[in-house]
């Protein structure tokens, strides 16, 4: 076993989007190696790869079997390992790339999104131990049988923090094409603030309410493997963000980040019986039907009948929408109502769990520009609420302006 300091880092694909961003990051490589790191990596397909190998095999089937797909869409990460396992020895560091089935990165078998169930480490501490820089390829698993499987989109960072996990080391760099997690998405709110810090279940609260830096089982993972993750962009020095426990943190803000989606579409149910066994019984349905269901809130009732509105991804609003009809043949509402141009704007943070007047707070901020919130909900640290959605920047905007610039 090598005695050095393990340090994982994933590179993604703007990273190693040609060969001169693949000799910066073997320089990158070099530099930590000098430092006395043992340096594992995790390469992701280069730039836009994935996408077109995707578009290949669409030109190809409409509906191509998912083996052959994840046997395709494994090919982009082995260029770019054997790339970039190139450019360092080009420079004189010795490097060895492997495959996820060589290092036995094993899963459930789930083609396209598959969940890493064990990685074998002693073909990487062998490499380590011959003083070799170890690259991997992101993104890939095998099955008990030893197909090819992938992990879902942008899986490679999941790859990583599984990495290093059965390395047992806390360390593990995310270079990215952003430098950081910021408190809002740049492209609405001019000056957002680079956080230093962020929680685990911060970042996966903006990854659930849409602002996703990271892949989100990497950041389960991490969470549960106390990994920290430094998220940090591999065309500059400049320190990232790390993402760590809550109890860590120096800094616990009450109002993290501000973010703002509209992929969502909202569907009223309106008047059905008020009830035991009501909402059960649609909800299953649309859980059967593999329908991802978000906010969910029902008025409350009059004349033993209720209305119960609720959120759904807007590429399954037409399947909701025949699911509802089919089951009011039980249910006897008196509409079933949709609306798909809303926006849910959310604001998240830890700190908010001890602290007061946070959601009377927000709404007063909506309420001061005349935005009228048709759906709120809550979690731990986070409040969200649906407004219209020629509102979403608008509201971003005055929600960021006083949680977080005046804070
Ligand atoms: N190359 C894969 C993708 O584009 C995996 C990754 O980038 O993490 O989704
Ligand atoms: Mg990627």
């Amino acid at each position: 076993m090598s005695e050095k300091k393990i340090i994982v880092q994933k590179y993604g694909g703007t990273s190693v989007k040609n060969p001169e961003r693949i000799k910066a990051v073997a320089e990158r490589i070099k530099r930590y190696k000098d430092k006395g790191y043992s340096v594992v990596v995790v390469v992701s397909a280069m730039g836009k790869t994935t996408d077109e190998l995707i578009v290949l095999a669409a030109e190809l089937s409409k509906n191509p079997s998912k083996r052959e797909m994840d046997m395709l869409l494994s090919t982009g990460e082995q260029v770019s390992i054997a790339l970039l396992a190139i450019a360092l020895h080009e420079i004189g560091v010795d490097a060895i790339s492997y495959t996820g089935s060589q290092v036995r990165v094993l899963t459930d078998g789930n083609f396209s999104n598959a969940k890493i169930a064990g990685i074998s480490t002693d073909r990487i501490h062998r490499s380590l131990a011959e003083g070799k820089v170890v690259i991997v390829a992101g993104f890939q698993g095998i099955d008990e049988d030893e197909n090819i499987v992938t992990l879902g989109r942008g899986g490679s960072d999941t790859s990583a923090v599984a990495l290093a996990a059965v390395l047992k080391t806390r360390d593990c760099e995310i270079y990215t094409d952003v430098d950081g997690v910021y408190t809002a998405d740049p492209r609405v709110i001019k000056s957002p603030k680079k956080l230093k810090e962020i929680s685990y279940d911060e970042m996966l609260e903006l990854a659930r309410l849409g602002a996703g830096v990271l892949h989100s089982r990497s950041v389960e993972f991490a969470k549960k493997f106390n990994i920290k993750l430094h998220v940090r962009s591999s065309f500059s020095d400049a320190e990232g963000t790390i993402v760590m426990p809550t109890e860590e943190m120096m800094e616990k803000f009450v109002i993290s980040g501000i973010t703002s989606k509209q992929d969502e579409a909202k569907i009223t149910v309106r008047d059905i019986p008020d009830k035991p066994g009501i909402a059960a019984k649609l909800f299953n349905e649309l859980g059967t039907q593999k329908i991802y269901v978000n906010m969910i809130v029902q008025s409350t009732g009059h004349d033993n009948r209720a209305s119960i509105s609720f959120t759904v991804k807007k590429d399954d609003l037409k399947r909701t929408i025949d699911i509802c009809n089919t089951m009011n043949k039980d249910f006897g509402a008196t509409a079933i109502e949709f609306k798909e141009d809303i926006a849910i704007v959310s604001a998240v943070g830890v700190g908010m769990q001890s602290s007061y007047g946070v959601a009377g707070k927000m709404f007063s901020i909506l309420s001061e520009q005349n935005i009228n919130i048709e759906m709120i909900s809550t979690s731990e640290i986070g409040i969200s609420c649906v407004i219209d959605a020629i509102y979403a920047e608008l509201a971003a905007k005055v929600l960021h302006k006083t949680f977080i610039e005046a804070q």
